[in-house]
C-alpha cells in the first residue's frame, strides 16, 4: 500500500531537485578564458587571487599582440576567448575597430579608472598606466637644459638622440598625441627636426635606447619608465649600471603634460562568459589588484586611490598629458604616415 503523503513529499522533493538543476548555474558559467599580450609572469598570480576570491576558473593564453588579434579575428563567433589583454591604446583601440571588442558600461570601472584612461564607450579599459618622458645621460645633460619634447626638434641636440623605430607602437602613440596637441603640419616640422638630431639610426627596443645612452653614443631618448625601473632592479649587472647612468626629465610641465599611455583590457565580442570577465575586469581594477598589476611591472596604477611604487616615487611627481588615450589609437594611421614622411625608420 502506498502511503499518499509519502508520495506527495517524494514528488516535491523531485519537484525541487528539477527546479534546483534547472536554475543551476550552467558549467560555463564558472570559468574566464583571457587572451593575454602581457607575460603570464605580469599577470598569473593575480589570476590566482582571482580563482580564489571568486571560484571562477580562469584560463589563460598567452601571444604577441598582432597574432592573438589576428587569432580573434578568424575565430570569430567560435572565438573561446572573453577577455583580450594588451598594452597600448593604439593597439585596444585596433582591436574595437577590428571589432573584436564589445563595449561593458560598469560603475565600478567608471568610478576606479578616470576617464582619460578608458574607452569612451566601455570597449576597454586601461588597467595600468606607462609614462614616456625623456631619458638622459647624467653625466652629460643637466635636467635644466631640458624642457619639453618639441624642444628635442632643436638643432643644439644633432647627433644626441637615440631613438626606437617609428614601427613601435610607443612612438606612434606618442606622436599622434602630438598631432592632437599641435596639429600635424607642426608635428611633422617636429619630427623631421627630431629625425634630423638621431644619433644612429633607429634600432633596438626601449632598453636598447638606455644601454646607448650608458654606452655614449647619444645623450638623450625617449623610453617608457618601466624599462628603466626594470634595468635598476635587474639581476644583470651590466644593466643596472646602464640605469644607473640615466636620469628621467618630465618634459612639457608648463603645457601638456608627460605622454602616458595604458595597458588594458576588453571584453571580446563573443564571449561566452561575460559576466565573469567584467568581474575579472572590476577586480584588476580595484584596490588590491590595483598595487600589485603596476608595481610588479613599475607602471602606475591607473586607480589614482593607489600610490605607486617605490622605484616610481624615487622619480619624482609630474603632470600627466589628460588627453583622453582612445584618441592615440583613433590618430594612429595618421602618425605613421607621418613619421614615414618626416623619414623616421
Ligand atoms: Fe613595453
Amino acid at each position: 500500500m502506498s502511503n499518499p503523503s509519502k508520495s506527495r513529499t517524494l514528488l516535491s522533493t523531485l519537484c525541487g531537485l528539477l527546479i534546483t538543476l534547472l536554475t543551476a548555474p550552467a558549467l560555463a558559467d564558472g570559468e574566464v578564458n583571457i587572451y593575454s599580450a602581457r607575460k603570464e609572469d605580469l599577470i598569473k598570480p593575480l589570476l590566482d587571487d582571482f580563482s580564489k576570491q571568486t571560484g571562477i576558473t580562469v584560463n589563460l593564453v598567452t601571444g604577441k599582440e598582432a597574432e592573438l588579434l589576428q587569432r580573434l579575428q578568424s575565430e570569430g563567433i567560435n572565438s573561446p576567448a572573453d577577455l583580450l589583454l594588451t598594452s597600448d591604446a593604439g593597439r585596444l583601440a585596433a582591436a574595437h575597430h577590428a571589432g573584436v571588442l564589445q563595449t561593458t558600461p560598469s560603475k565600478l570601472l567608471e568610478k576606479n579608472i578616470p576617464a582619460a584612461y578608458r574607452d569612451p564607450e566601455g570597449y576597454w579599459y586601461g588597467l595600468s598606466v606607462r609614462a614616456r618622458p625623456i631619458l638622459y645621460a647624467k653625466d652629460r645633460v643637466k635636467p635644466a637644459e631640458l624642457s619639453t619634447y618639441e624642444d628635442l626638434a632643436a638643432s643644439r641636440w644633432k647627433g644626441k638622440i637615440c631613438m626606437r623605430s617609428s614601427d613601435s607602437i610607443y612612438n606612434q602613440s606618442l606622436v599622434a598625441g602630438m598631432i592632437v596637441h599641435h596639429g600635424e603640419a607642426k608635428t611633422e616640422t617636429w619630427a623631421k627636426g627630431l629625425v634630423a638630431n638621431f644619433a644612429r639610426s633607429p634600432k633596438g627596443g626601449d632598453r636598447d635606447q638606455i644601454k646607448a645612452i650608458a654606452a655614449g653614443e647619444c645623450d638623450l631618448t625617449l623610453a617608457n619608465t618601466y624599462y628603466l625601473g626594470g634595468m635598476i632592479s635587474s639581476s644583470d649587472k651590466t644593466e643596472q649600471e646602464a640605469a644607473a647612468q640615466v636620469g628621467v626629465f618630465w618634459p612639457d610641465a608648463k603645457t601638456t603634460g608627460v605622454h602616458v599611455n595604458v595597458s588594458g583590457a576588453g571584453v571580446t565580442a563573443h564571449a561566452k562568459n561575460r559576466d565573469n570577465a567584467v568581474r575579472l575586469l572590476e577586480f584588476l581594477a580595484g584596490d588590491q589588484a590595483q598595487h600589485w598589476y603596476a608595481s610588479v611591472n613599475n607602471e602606475y596604477p591607473v586607480n589614482p586611490a593607489i600610490p605607486p611604487s617605490a622605484t616610481l616615487k624615487a622619480w619624482g611627481e609630474f603632470k600627466a598629458d589628460t588627453l583622453n588615450v582612445a584618441k592615440l589609437g583613433e590618430l594612429n594611421a595618421d602618425a605613421v604616415k607621418l613619421m614615414d614622411r618626416a623619414g623616421w625608420k
